[in-house]
């Protein structure tokens, strides 16, 4: 088995190559400079981007694993969610890729690839608590066996990754937001917290736009009153009291949720599982449950993720029990003479 997996959806452009199992090259053309200028992304530009780039990354993915493309048995593409333009790029050259060599091409859910992250540092075991905590996504997801996703809660608003950037960026902080807050607040260990409310949602559900809101409120009232400017310190408790209450939801309703549906494992996946105060709160449970982090390098967006995916896809011979709603699954084998 030899996959070449691309993913597009958002900012960065990606291929990797996985052979048997094993990564054999992961190469991401990220974008986050070209749209640090606009203070989030832009969607036409990411587009532009991917279409500039995604030829020389799929080259340098095989080149690097030392991989001819006759060797390839599967392609892999993320299908969805995401940019609708950015995804486009990304399907598009799979398709040509597949139909070239003849062979099929597997449709990756994005946040199944998220939380398939983790299989580059452990095996599952089920039934698992996973949570998925991304730049457009928040979910806490019962999965009973491979591939299979039940979303018992989820936000009812902004997802946290959304959240903590917009934050950021009402304290003065780079785009992505996240990436900052976390970085200063490993940089003031000894800055203490403000307390914030704890959102009422039911069940397993989360909520972070009252939170921000909250935040971004009391941030310009505080702005107003001392002549546009926010101080380092206040900008370090900003960073830290929204780290803390953001965090401590997800890990709350997570660790419930693990509880009532007798998970033996809880695993965390997206771009905020990067994070270091959720890796080091979800690890505090490791002698209650099983707990799997995602390798920092596997946690913000990149095609190996897309790739373990598709290689479970296949092995399951392309049978999904239950998917994650409303994205259609590619999976078609392409006849190149038809
Ligand atoms: P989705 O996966 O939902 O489609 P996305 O692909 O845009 O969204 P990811 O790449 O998974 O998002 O993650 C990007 C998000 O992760 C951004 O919101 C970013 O701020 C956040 N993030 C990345 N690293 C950290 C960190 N160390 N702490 C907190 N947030 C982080
Ligand atoms: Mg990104
Ligand atoms: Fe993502």
């Amino acid at each position: 088995l030899c996959i070449l997996a691309l993913e597009s959806s958002c900012d960065e452009t990606a291929a990797a190559v996985l052979k048997d199992g094993e990564m054999k090259s992961n190469i991401i053309s990220t974008q986050i400079k070209e749209h640090q200028k606009f203070g989030g992304v832009y969607p036409e530009l990411a587009s532009r981007l991917h279409l500039q780039n995604v030829a020389s990354v799929i080259f340098m993915a095989l080149d690097k694993a030392g991989i001819k493309p006759e060797e390839l048995t599967h392609v892999a593409v993320t299908a969805g969610p995401g940019l609708p333009g950015a995804l486009q790029v990304g399907v598009i050259a799979a398709k040509t890729v597949a139909a070239y060599l003849g062979i099929p091409l597997i449709g990756v859910h994005h946040l199944a690839g998220h939380l398939y992250a983790n299989e580059y540092a452990g095996d599952f075991h089920f039934p698992m608590i996973a949570c998925l905590a991304s730049g457009g996504n928040s979910e806490i997801i019962l999965m009973k066996d491979h591939l299979d996703f039940e979303i018992v809660g989820q936000t009812l608003d902004d997802a946290i990754g959304e959240a903590f950037d917009k934050v950021a960026r009402e304290i003065g902080l780079p785009y992505p937001g996240g990436v900052a807050i976390d970085k200063l607040c490993k940089a003031h260990p000894e800055v203490k917290p403000f307390k914030l409310p704890f959102p009422r949602v039911p069940g397993y559900n989360l909520s972070y736009s009252g939170l921000k809101s909250a935040i971004i409120r009391k941030v310009e009232q505080e702005k107003a009153q001392n002549g546009g400017k926010l101080s380092d310190e206040r900008v370090i408790e900003y960073a830290k009291s929204v780290e803390v209450a953001f965090v401590n939801q997800f890990v709350r309703k997570a660790f419930k949720a693990a509880e009532d549906f007798h998970a033996k494992m809880v695993i965390i996946g997206g771009g905020v599982s990067a994070n270091s105060y959720l890796r080091s709160e979800v690890l505090k449970h490791k002698d209650e449950y099983e707990v799997l982090i995602p390798p920092m390098w596997c946690t913000t967006d990149n095609a190996s993720m897309i790739a373990k995916a598709a290689d479970h896809i296949i092995d399951a011979g392309y049978g999904i029990k239950r998917y994650y709603p409303n994205i259609e699954v590619i999976n078609n084998n392409i006849d190149p003479k038809g």
